[in-house]
């Protein structure tokens, strides 16, 4: 069991012919609702990829909260460590994506995600314990991700932690990693390095490890993932597909990268796992919509080199 420690948002999309300016009101077209927030993306890769998953979070008492766990229960995550917040909305993202470029413009409110404690987390400690593994980021509150770490290393689980939205961490945070898995623009943000390949993401994992993470991975879109660990190093290069909609990218590879490692297999067959899956998941639209279940990541790395 994997236990995911973050955040629940509602993403409210609309796409638009153009971004409006201020003061400015704009047709767009219809509203599309998908489950999203990047604890939740990550607990629902986890179980599609069959591996079972435990959300900590917090939502509010509306009808987004409703839907939000309804959808992570259908997908098989068990949701009995998701608090409700009277009185709190539930954590939202509007979403305007432009028509002709896919460029976007998000607006998100944390809300009842930022309500999360340290305190709440270490209720939670049992299943913590439990957990062979245990994941954060940084999109609910930084005390909230510390205990989540800390209990996970006290307990020997393996700890990752996706620090996403960038957020400055200090070194007792890093040293309580064993996966720190961030993508070029936070690598570059927690370094001050330009990670933009390669050469650049291997100094800028390397500086990470002497900080105090034990394993880190920096994904770097199109290009694949840099994998920085004792065992191995080395740069995996991405599946090419026709990508449509990257969100939830990385929130896929995170999944599905720790599902694998915690069957036991190597950390490169777990990050080409890992990679598979968030190929898929670009080719779709949406959040949680756009995440493969393990036996279409199977078939589509038997498809493309063979292996299973
Ligand atoms: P984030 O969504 O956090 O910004 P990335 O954009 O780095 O994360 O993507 C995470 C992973 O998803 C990459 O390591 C890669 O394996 C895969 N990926 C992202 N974009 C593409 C793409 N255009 N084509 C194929 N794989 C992709």
């Amino acid at each position: 069991m994997i236990a995911v420690v973050g955040s629940l948002n509602m993403d409210l999309i609309i796409r638009v012919p153009r971004f409006p300016e201020p003061g400015e009101a704009i047709h767009g077209e219809d509203l599309q609702t998908a489950c999203g927030g990047k604890g939740a993306n990550q607990a629902y890769a986890i179980a599609r990829m069959g591996q079972p998953a435990h959300m900590i979070g917090c939502v509010g008492d509306d009808a987004f909260g409703d839907a939000m766990l309804e959808n992570l229960r259908a997908a098989g995550v068990d949701i009995r460590g998701v608090l409700r917040r009277a009185g709190k909305a539930s954590g939202t993202a509007m979403i305007l994506v432009h028509d002709a470029t896919g460029q976007n413009e998000i607006v998100v409110a944390s809300s009842a995600n930022r309500t999360l404690t340290a305190a709440d987390v270490r209720d939670a400690a049992d299943i913590l314990r439990q957990a062979d593994a245990v994941v954060a980021q940084l999109e609910t509150t930084l005390s909230a991700t510390k205990a989540a770490m800390a209990l996970a290393r006290e307990a020997g689980r393996i700890s990752v932690l996706n620090p996403a939205p960038f957020t400055p961490l200090d070194d007792e945070l890093l040293g309580l990693c064993d996966y720190l898995i961030p993508n070029e623009t936070e690598a570059s943000q927690l370094t001050g390095l330009s990670v933009r390949d390669p050469e650049s993401a291997a100094a800028a994992a390397g500086l990470l490890k002497s900080r105090g993470a034990r394993n880190v991975l920096i994904t770097l879109g199109a290009d694949g993932v840099w994998v920085e660990s004792e065992a191995w190093h080395g740069h995996l290069p991405a599946f090419p597909v026709r990508a449509v909609d990257t969100v939830a990218a990385g929130d896929t590879f995170i999944g599905a990268f720790v599902a694998r490692l915690v069957e036991g297999i190597s950390l490169r067959e777990a990050a080409q796992f890992g990679c598979a899956a968030a190929a898929i998941a670009v080719t779709r639209p949406g959040a949680q919509p756009s995440i493969p279940s393990r036996e279409e990541v199977m078939a589509f790395l038997h498809a493309r080199n063979g292996a299973t």
